[in-house]
Parts: structure tokens; sequence; C-alpha cells
């Protein structure tokens, strides 16, 4: 049973990347009209898969077309190693979208030669090929093989190293033939300092130089990427037929509007009613949205998410929120720094559908938009958390020896395993729906008074919210935990992390930088520290191995409220000094030796450092007359099998 369920979430492993699947909780349970929204919004989704491609990198698409031809059609032998090697490297393409890495950016380098590659592509009918009017077999070859095989050319898709020209040096497809200076001079002429609405210069088009002359090409039904967008909008009119309410139907609409015309100020009038639709249950993302592949931060690449509302973890939400004043009131913080009022934040937890773009198959588990800053500033942002993507992550993780390594005893696995999913969750919406709004500065006291180290205290003050609260009677009473014992999984779970696990992802010889990990380190170590003389924490070695254990959890949780109460003080007053101390003694130092010893163990378990997920397959039952009379949803297809249909179903550029 376990083995299976297990089976079910992992999918497959290769080079750095693990493939998982995720569960569409609840959809067998949606309305018809609710089943053909999501269908058709995944086929707009689907149909732009494309665009990313081409905007990672202008020969990706030609690429993939030639490796897929060769990796369906090769007789020879395929446990041969160079096409084993071949496989990998084409599966790496299609989990970044190109030939660089998803998130390094670095270019793949081909664990199989360049004689192979050619044997293998003479051998495959022409017919097959992705030959542009008139090229040869030959021809082809010698455009592609340059940008497969040379170290140095294309080396980065999206290079930041400071004093290079950003554009010459990066290998995405946003700017052709422009330097730095003129796409920046390009840019600014266009900003007015007046315009207190600007709309998002330059994220849908690339920059090019013709005839000496800068101009956009834009990403329009008429425009570059047309063939794609004009799919994405013939589903996008038949989604809008089945939309929940008029609201939705207006957002639709104004989305396909600006995918007409590709005119910014309607993209914005587009996010504006967006944010407005908060009461359909479904809801989706499609567009030019996330400009991270830009070094200028100005091009958006294209992505899609379909979701819909999951009501029983947002009813968790929601009952967190509605008690806020009752958890400000019952703090161990000192009176002064509490909110009289104060308001919880309802985070809406989602139930992803489908991925597609830059949320494929790598995905965020968070989303917030949109990111106009005029928008968010005016009308405010939407905020979600993917839960059937996190809840994915967690069962994969099961049986891959990360617990039975890093885990002290039977007693602290059996924990993990009855509780540790709920309470993750759990500690994670604490952090978000009070622990961040909860307190208040001092009158007078600036904001940023804590300067660097103000993210890692504010984090640290967030969590240890939550921390403080999970074992509270409280939460049995509202339904939030199973039990008075379920808190124990995510105290130990939180410790080992901060102390320990953690440390998998600092490279040697570092210390820690990024302020969530830093707040993690600073209170687990201060907790130890503290708890030292009453033996309330301590790492055991064991068979040369440390590990965390806690001997009173009671007494744990006094400690952090003593440590909540006293951060709470540090940021109401501004105390610069004490949040310095805190921070540098605590948070940012590694024990070399342990970092080795936690390196090793990590590396022996052979697991991969980047995920992704496949989707699930939607299928629309019709009757005589072609009418959709249900949707039905399979989950058996794999890796390859659904990067070769994508390739097949949705080719469109
Ligand atoms: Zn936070």
């Amino acid at each position: 049973m376990k083995t299976s369920e297990t089976n079910f979430y992992s999918v497959e492993q290769f080079a750095d990347l693990q493939i998982l699947r995720y569960r569409v909780n609840g959809f067998e349970l949606l309305s018809l009209n609710q089943k053909k929204l999501i269908y058709y919004l995944s086929e707009a989704a689907l149909n732009g898969r494309d665009i990313l491609f081409d905007q990672n990198g202008k020969l990706n698409l030609k690429i993939r077309r030639m490796l897929e031809a060769v990796y369906v059609n090769y007789d020879g032998d395929r446990t041969d190693a160079e096409f084993l090697a071949l496989e990998v490297y084409l599966k790496r393409i299609w989990f970044s979208s190109g030939i660089h890495h998803h998130y390094s950016t670095d270019k793949f380098i081909p664990g199989f030669s360049v004689d192979f590659l050619r044997d293998a592509v003479m051998a495959t009918d022409k017919a097959l090929l992705p030959l542009s009017e008139g090229e040869s077999v030959a021809g082809l070859c010698n455009e592609l093989f340059p940008v497969i095989f040379d170290p140095e050319l294309m080396p980065k898709r999206v290079n930041q190293a400071d004093g290079e020209d950003l554009l010459l040096t990066s290998a995405s497809n946003y700017y052709v033939g422009v330097t730095q200076k003129e796409a920046e001079d390009f840019y600014a002429a266009m900003k007015s300092p007046d315009d207190e609405t600007p709309v998002m210069f330059g994220m849908n088009s690339r920059l090019e130089k013709k005839n000496g002359k800068i101009c956009e090409v834009v990403w329009k039904l008429d425009g570059e990427y047309g063939k794609a967008i004009s799919k994405i909008i013939y589903w996008l009119e038949k989604a809008a037929t089945v939309a929940e309410n008029e609201l939705q139907k207006e957002v639709i609409r104004l989305l396909i509007e600006f995918y007409r015309t590709g005119d910014l100020k309607t993209f914005d009038d587009y996010s504006i009613c967006w944010l407005k639709d908060t009461e359909s249950r479904i809801d989706f993302v499609n567009g030019f949205i996330e400009s991270y592949g830009d070094p200028l931060g100005l091009k958006a690449s294209w992505e899609s998410i379909v979701n819909f509302k999951d009501l029983e973890a947002t009813h968790r939400t929601e009952v967190i929120s509605s008690n806020a004043q009752w958890f400000e009131d019952h703090s161990p913080v000192s009176p002064q720094f509490k909110k009289p009022e104060v308001k919880g934040v309802s985070a809406k937890v989602i139930t992803a559908a489908i991925l597609a773009g830059d949320l494929y198959p790598a995905s965020a588990i968070g989303i917030n938009l949109p990111n106009s800053n005029w928008i968010r500033s005016v009308h405010g942002s939407k905020s979600v958390t993917i839960g059937n993507l996190t809840d994915a992550y967690n069962k994969a993780a099961k049986g891959n020896g990360f617990r039975d390594e890093f885990v002290y005893s039977e007693y602290e696995k059996e924990l993990l395993d009855k509780y540790a999913d709920i309470t993750g969750d759990l500690h994670t919406d604490l952090h978000e729906c009070l622990g961040h709004g909860s307190g208040k500065l001092l009158p007078g006291v600036d904001p940023d008074a804590l300067k660097a180290y103000g993210a890692t205290i504010e984090e640290a003050r967030a969590d240890l919210f939550g921390l403080y609260y999970i074992p509270d009677a409280k939460m049995v009473e509202l339904g939030l935990t199973p039990d008075s014992e379920a808190y124990k999984a995510e105290y130990y779970s939180y410790m080992m992390n901060g102390l320990l696990t953690q440390l998998v992802r600092i490279e040697p010889g570092c210390c820690i930088e990024e302020s969530h990990m830093r707040n993690r380190q600073l209170i687990a170590a201060w907790a130890l520290e503290h708890g030292a003389q009453n033996d309330v924490v301590s790492l055991v070695v064991k068979d040369g191995k440390t590990y965390v254990v806690i001997n009173d959890y009671v007494k744990l949780r006094s400690l952090f409220g003593e440590l909540l109460a006293e951060i709470q003080r540090i940021k109401s007053e501004g105390d610069y000094e004490a949040a310095r101390e805190l921070v540098e003694k605590y948070a940012v130092k590694v024990n070399p030796v342990l970092h080795t010893e936690i390196l090793e163990r990590y590396r022996a378990l052979n697991l991969a450092p980047y995920k992704g997920f496949i989707n699930p397959v939607y299928n629309a039952v019709t009757d005589n007359d072609g009418n959709i009379t249900d949707v039905t949803i399979d989950y058996s297809e794999g890796y390859a099998e659904q990067m070769l249909r994508y390739s097949r179903d949705y080719s469109n550029l």
C-alpha cells in the first residue's frame, strides 16, 4: 500500500532532477461546467508551450525537434551509453524548456559525442527532421552542433555578472543585436516621471536592432508567437462560455483583448479585474508574467496555471485568521508591543490542475501576483499557496531515506510519519496568517531600524509565533491539530532542520546568507544553547553521526516563548545592536566539521536537488452530438510520454 502511494508521487530521476506527479484532489466533485472550464483553460495553457522554448533561446525549438526525431526513431542499441546520454540530455531540455539549466542557467554539457549525434541524425528519415526551407541535413548539423557542443558558445541563459554587457552575454532570446546600454536607453526614454500608473514597458516583446534601428517585436495575435496565441485565444473563448460568473467572463475577455492587441494598458485592466475576482472557485494565470529570465528584469516569460480553491485547507486559514485577536492577546510578548486590534490574513490554498510554461515542470508552491508595482500598491495582490504540490513533495519524500538517515530514533520517526504533514502546513499558516501581522512598533521607531538584520528578525518573529502556538490547547480546540502530541513533530523537524539538515543547501566553506535559513538556525541554535543547562535539546553522536534529541518538549515551548518576547522587543524598539548580536552569534556561522558530515551523509542518499511535476491528462467525454458530458482525469502518463505528446499536439511555433 505504502510503496505504491510513494511510487504514485515519485515518477523518475535523472541528472540532478526528480520528476514528481501531483494529485488533483476534488476534481471529480466539481460541477460539469467547472470541469469544462478547467479543461478549456488547460488546453489554453498547453498551447503556449513552445513560446517559452523560443524565449529561452532562439535555437531551442529546432534542437528539441531534431533530438526528438532521433530519440523516437533511433534503431541502434537503445541501451548503448551514448544513446542513454542523449536521452538524459533531451529529458533535461524538456525540463528546462531549452539547453540551459532551469536554475543555474548554465548550458548543459552533452554526455555523447559529436560523431554519435551526427550518425544518428544522418540515419533519421529526413522528413522527420526540422529542416528549414532548402536546408540539408549536413546544414542542420552545422547550424545546431556548435550550440550543443561548444561550451564557449551561449554558455549562460541569463548572465548577471557585474561589469559585462548582460544582454550580449545572455543566450535568452529577449534582445537581438542590442547592447545593454541601448536597451536601457530605449526603455528609459519611454518612462515619464509624472506617470503614477505606468504600464510594464517591454514585458511582451523582443527588442531587436534591424538596419541600425531599434524596435520592439511584440508577442500578439498578428505578431510574434501569433500561431500559439491564436490557439490560446481559441480555448479562452471556449472557457468564457462556461465562466462561473460575469466578472470571471470579463477577466477572460480582457485577457483575449490583450493577446489580440498586445496593448499593455489592457494588460493592467486585465490584472485589476483579475484581482477583483475573488469569489470564483476556479482561477488561472495565462500570459507573460515573470521576468527572472531577463537580466534587465523587463521581458516576461510565458506561463500558465489553472487551479481551484481547496475549500478545506482555505477553511483552516480562515479559522486561524478569525481568531487572530485571541492569539495576539495570549502571546508571551510584553503588552506594550502588542496590537490592540489585529487582523489576520486569510491565505487562499489552491489545488493546481495544470502547470505550463515557466511553471512546468519546475513550479513555485506559492504565487503572489500581479507584478505591476502601482497596481499592487493601489489594488493589492492575490496570494496563494498550492496545497497539492506541497503535498506531493511531502509524499514523494517518504521512503527516500532522508528521515532514516537524519532522524534519531523510531520514536521521532513515528511522530513525523503520523503528524509532520499536518503540523508543517499548520506552522506555515500560523507564520503567514498571524506571525507577520502580529505586534507593533513603538511610536517613532523607524521600520527599517534593523537594516540588514531586519529580514532575519522578521522571519524569526513569524516562525516563533507559530512555534509558540502549535502546542497550545487552542489548536486542538479549533480542530487544527488532532491531539496534544502532534506539535512534537513540528518541534522535532524544526530543530533538526535548523541545526543540521538545512546545511545541505550550503556550499562547503560558505556561511548562511538567506534570511529564512538564518532565522531557522538562529531559533534552533539559541534554543539549543539556552536549554543546555536543563538538557532540553541536545546533539547526540551515535556511530559517528550527529542527531538532534529533544528531551523536554514542554520546556522547549517556553524557550520559544522567551525568544519570541525578546525578538518582538527588538523589533518594536528598533534595537539594532541586539538584532546584530543575535544574528551574528547564532544565525550566520556554520560549524565546518558538522557541515562536512551532513553533506557527506546527504550525498550518500543520492537525492536529486531539483524537482518538477508532470501533469495529469484530462479527457473530454462527449455524446453523439459532440457535447461534453464529463471530463475525466488520468494519471498514468509517464514523463517522456507526456513531453513527446505535448511536442506532437501543441507544437505551434
Ligand atoms: Zn515569512
